[in-house]
């Protein structure tokens, strides 16, 4: 894989323009999620490091921003959970010294039940958590968290955010068919909702490659009624659309379509191939996927993209 921290910036539907900023490691996460695109987790963690240092963050990010991009977002997030690094305050209010681009942290939020993680990232434009549970068992089927974390205190986390934190909070819930995507679920996740009273909701789905072989998408007729269900601040970001990619984003499209007509691929495979991030492998292949351009093959426990 790729040991880029910065990459991108890649189209986002939830973003516009995002430049990311890989916080952690490859995998290094508190939930082993059974949607996970970019693989499962080996052991999960709660424990908070300086995985990687602000100076080394600021020097690429600063490197990368000279070369006259110019981001809609600076997107904190990348191959794990960015709050599982310590130095995550400091590397918010480094950026925003440096730069008017706004900063978001594209979290789990499965450690804002502790005060600190909660006041490390107050700093931030826009939070970025994700809720994709109502309960403690579907919570532990589908997150497969960390022992140490439980639903109760991971709502609770989001609950006290939104009383101190007074930026955007988008909501990420990803559904899958026969675990959460029922009508009584989304009235479990409405009452959580009223409390945690996020900017907006957005709901994802399985529509390419996921940790595990048995996660089932929703349809975007079915999305399109939660979100009714969920209220006015409710939209679904899944990329059933092809997304129009930005001027010279085509020719990563074109490098990746040429690694595809020699052989069907893995991410990692594209990846190493390509020198880019998984997650900004990902945009394409969301785009090319939506303009049925590529299609994924699973064999045994691997998910290959071949060109239709
Ligand atoms: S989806 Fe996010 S939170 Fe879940 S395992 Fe993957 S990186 Fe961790």
């Amino acid at each position: 894989m790729t040991d880029n921290i910065i990459y991108g910036p890649v189209p986002s539907r939830r973003l516009g323009l995002s430049l990311g900023v890989d916080l952690v490691p490859y995998k290094v996460c508190s939930y082993n999620c059974v949607y996970c695109q970019i693989g499962p987790t080996k052991k999960t963690t709660i424990a908070r490091k300086p995985y990687v240092l602000p100076e080394k963050i600021l020097s690429q990010l600063l490197n990368r921003l000279k070369e006259g991009i110019t981001p809609d977002y600076i997107t904190l997030g990348g191959s794990g959970e960015p709050t599982l690094n310590s130095e995550i305050k400091h590397i918010i209010n480094r950026i925003k010294e440096q730069t008017d681009i706004p900063v978001t942290v594209l979290t789990n939020g499965s450690l804002l039940w502790d005060e600190t993680v909660r006041n490390d990232i107050c700093g931030a434009d826009v939070v970025l958590p994700s809720l994709d549970a109502a309960d403690k068992s579907v919570f532990n089927q589908i997150n497969r968290p960390h022992p140490d974390i439980v639903f109760e205190g991971m709502v609770d986390g989001l609950i006290e955010f939104r009383k101190m934190y007074t930026g955007q909070i988008w909501l990420e819930i990803f559904l899958i068919d026969g675990v959460n995507a029922t009508q009584a679920h989304m009235a479990s996740f409405r009452r959580w909702i009223d409390d945690i009273r996020p900017d907006k909701i957005h709901l994802n789905t399985a529509v390419r490659p996921t940790a595990e072989s048995a996660v089932n998408a929703v349809s975007h007729e079915k999305l399109q009624y939660f979100c009714e269900i969920l209220g006015d601040k409710a939209e679904v970001i899944a990329p059933f659309k092809r997304t129009n990619l930005k001027e010279g984003t085509n020719v990563i499209q074109n490098d990746l379509l040429n690694m595809l007509a020699r052989r069907p691929c893995t991410l990692e495979d594209l990846s190493a191939g390509l020198g880019l991030h998984k997650n900004e492998i990902l945009k394409y292949i969301d785009s090319m996927i939506a303009g049925k351009i590529i299609e994924v093959v699973r064999v045994g426990e691997k998910s290959f993209y071949q060109k239709r």
